[in-house]
């Protein structure tokens, strides 16, 4: 149970130190995962830190939850800079390129210099999609079976070729910082993503959102899921209030 700093009185719901973290795990795509790996804080975190302008903590449930609306409703978002997670990530690389650019986190990479890419490690796509002439954003998925196998065949073959290459560079020598070149883009890396809730509310604008990539969406939509049972009233609020995507 929490205990408020302020009013020493206990909070009625679990203090997150003591959730199972094994929970929060969902695959993504074919090979890939999101695991929530550690977290600081809860709602009533974000209530403690706005109330400690008036010197004041945690009061009922009720009057808790009706403080986080009326933050997020306003656009106070700095006290869920006070929820932190971390989440540990396996995706292919062109969606780690996409999720590096959200600045406000910080990353820790798998280095493809000090370990040796293994041949499952490429993403196969399940869907095929063409772009479309109205958004030159979006690309919609077609239901052509033939054409999928046909895009699945094609890219495979150049995998199975770039993996050859690259284990023949290795046997020449030749460093893996200079043989990993060879490999594409569909090859999976591993990184932790640490991140405060306000910034994962931007992520979730932009990522869970139906002008993002579908690859990136799936990694969105399995976050929000976790920062839903996580933090049950922010999230509620988030989707009333701050949320401007389209998928959640
Ligand atoms: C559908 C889509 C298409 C995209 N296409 C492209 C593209 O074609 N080319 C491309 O380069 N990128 C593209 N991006 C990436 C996009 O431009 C952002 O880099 C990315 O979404 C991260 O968003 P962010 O800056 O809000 O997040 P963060 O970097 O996490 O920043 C969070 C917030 O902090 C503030 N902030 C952070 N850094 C600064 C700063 N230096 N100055 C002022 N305020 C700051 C801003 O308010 C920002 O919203 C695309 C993103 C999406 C979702």
């Amino acid at each position: 149970m929490a205990i408020d700093e302020t009013s020493g009185k206990r909070a009625e719901r679990q203090n997150m130190e003591n959730i199972d973290f094994s929970k929060f795990e969902k695959n993504i795509l074919d090979k890939g995962f999101v695991r929530l790996v550690d977290m600081m804080g809860d709602d009533y975190a974000a209530v403690k830190a706005a109330r400690v302008s008036y010197g004041q903590g945690l009061k009922t449930p009720e009057r808790d939850k009706a403080l986080i609306m009326y933050l997020m409703e306003h656009g106070h978002e700095t006290p869920f800079e006070h929820i932190v997670f971390t989440f540990h990530a396996k995706a292919p690389l062109f969606v780690a390129r996409q999720w590096f650019r959200h600045r406000i986190g910080s990353f820790n990479e798998i280095s493809q210099r000090y370990t040796e890419i293994k041949d499952e490690e490429f993403y196969i796509p399940s869907n095929v999609r063409v772009n479309v002439p109205e958004d030159r954003q979006k690309a919609v998925q077609l239901n052509d079976e033939e054409l999928l196998h046909k895009v699945i065949d094609m890219m495979e073959n150049v995998f199975d070729e770039s993996y050859k290459i690259y284990k023949e560079l290795l046997g020449l020598g030749v460093a893996r910082e200079l043989a990993r070149i060879v490999l594409p883009l569909a090859t999976y890396t591993q990184f932790y993503w640490t991140v405060n809730a306000r910034s994962l509310m931007n992520f979730l604008n932009l990522r869970a959102d139906s002008h993002a990539q579908w690859e990136i969406q799936q990694y969105a939509i399995a976050i929000a899921d976790i920062f839903k049972e996580t933090c049950p009233w922010t999230y509620e609020a988030f989707i009333k209030y701050g949320y401007r995507g389209d998928l959640l």
